[in-house]
């Protein structure tokens, strides 16, 4: 095949044999008579040297512009390698300088650079090792989403992007409006925040469903794991009650991981060395450890007697911090923790209600360095509590007329929930800002690119 990817041609076992290698040089040394370009091109973390006689074709008049980050065509004899690493070597026979970079202004020379500064080369750094291994895993944890739901009987689906619903509570929007024409929609319409109520809808005709889109939120702080524009994957699935989604949960964030070492161990390993040296070990732990599953109620005791200096006071009926969230996985249990039965006023309407009158069937899952990573609950689909709740709320039940019509007709026991994806990328990748998981990052004041 003319455009053989380095990943593939390092799986080459018939050797020698023609073949032509196109990148992008990461570096060069020279030898007596020689030189050695290491070559990338994305499609791995490994690279593949090219031997360069001096008197190779295309060489030595272009040997200026053979510096970091040109890109170059080298036709050759794959054979195999003496030294550690890579299997194989490309023996040079023609050497074709495609594109210069100019090794004054290109600014990812060979030396590691600081996360903040790639941050503002954020259309450069995918070519630099840390964020190829960031992107290739991320497209390793999309593919294994939707290879997971698929093989538990759920189906894709499409939720709107604009929307009219507020899937009440879960942040500030954006609202969405026409520079042609006022009231484009005929009522205020804004970028959704959930897919949670579409895909109940959907759920009820196919019977499990997810979405795995764009999400929106018009988070006006600036943490480390906040985004405006955001991915979330909502699973929806009916005759779940709330122990069948924490079990879904759990078998998820474990499937997501052993997708990681099954696929992109190489990178892992990386970002193990450079990023976090814990990373593979609790990956590897949160693999192997059964979720500990605990009652709000319990997890706001534990925290009030731990005699732990927190920066927000605990008490039944607030809500649990990150720094509250971090304690209980990191420090008090250290493994992934599934919170459960939360007071019903600080949860969404469409919670099941707990026979305590109190709790609603809400869970959330909770993972060491991140804190919350899946925010889910049973959904209540008994028409009058639901209906009885929205009220109770001050909230009008004709603007969630088509909501309630889903619990009218053949009413069943269901559950979802949405996992941030950059989330579960930060979590499998050991970054610390989730602006770092996602290629161009869009958050409060930063829209660039
Ligand atoms: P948090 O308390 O962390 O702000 P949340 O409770 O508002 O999150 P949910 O409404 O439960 O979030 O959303 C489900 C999941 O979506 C969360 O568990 C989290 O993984 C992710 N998420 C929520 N808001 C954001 C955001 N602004 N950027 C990235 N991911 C987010
Ligand atoms: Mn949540």
């Amino acid at each position: 095949m003319l455009n053989e990817t380095i990943a593939a041609l390092l799986q080459t076992t018939q050797l020698p044999t023609k073949k032509t290698v196109r990148g992008w040089i990461r570096s060069r040394r020279d030898s007596k008579g020689l030189s050695f370009l290491v070559i990338s091109d994305g499609s791995t973390l490994q690279t593949l040297q090219a031997v360069v006689d001096a008197g190779t074709p295309g060489y030595e008049e272009n040997l200026a512009h053979l510096t970091t980050g040109a890109s170059v065509a080298i036709e050759g004899e794959l054979i195999a390698s003496l030294g550690k690493g890579p299997k194989v070597e490309l023996k040079a026979s023609k050497v074709t300088l495609l594109g210069a970079a100019d090794a004054e202004t290109y600014p990812l020379q060979k030396k590691g650079h600081g996360m903040e500064f790639l941050r503002s080369i954020a259309h450069l750094r995918a070519r630099s090792n840390v964020f190829g291994a960031v992107f290739r895993i991320r497209a390793t944890l999309a593919q294994a989403t939707h290879r997971f739901f698929a093989n538990r009987g759920f189906y894709y689906v499409h939720t709107p992007i604009i929307t009219a619903s507020d899937c009440e509570g879960a942040g500030a929007m954006f609202e969405v409006r026409a520079n042609t024409k006022e009231d484009f929609f005929g009522k205020p319409a804004m970028l959704t925040v959930s897919g949670q109520l579409n895909a109940e809808a959907l759920a009820y005709g196919l019977g499990r469903v997810y979405t795995f889109g764009p999400t929106f939120r018009a988070e006006n702080s600036n943490t480390n794991r906040h985004l405006a524009e955001f991915w979330m994957i909502e699973p929806e699935a009916t005759f779940f009650d709330i122990h069948d989604d924490m079990d879904l949960a759990e078998d998820f964030l474990k499937a997501l991981i052993d997708a990681v070492f099954a696929e992109r161990a190489d990178d892992v390993e990386l970002l193990n060395q450079f990023i976090d040296k814990e990373l593979i070990a609790t990956l590897k732990h949160t693999r192997d450890s059964k979720f500990v599953r605990i009652t709000y109620t319990d997890a706001v005791d534990i925290l009030a007697k731990s005699g732990h200096p927190f920066e927000f006071p605990v008490a039944w009926g607030g809500d649990i911090q990150t720094e509250h969230e971090r304690f209980l996985t990191e420090q008090h249990f250290k493994q992934p923790v599934i919170i459960t039965g939360y007071p019903k006023d600080i949860k969404s309407f469409y919670m099941f209600q707990n026979d305590d009158g109190k709790t609603v069937a809400a869970m959330d899952v909770l993972v060491p360095r991140i804190g919350e990573i899946i925010g889910g609950s049973q959904r209540e689909h008994r028409l009058d509590r639901l209906e009885g709740r929205i009220r109770e709320l001050g909230m009008n039940p004709e603007d969630y007329a088509w909501y309630l019509e889903l619990n009218r007709f053949g009413a069943v026991p269901h559950a979802g929930f949405g996992l941030g994806f950059e989330r579960a990328v930060m979590f499998c990748t050991g970054m610390v800002n989730i602006r770092d998981v996602v290629p161009f990052p869009r958050a409060v004041g930063q829209a660039a690119y």
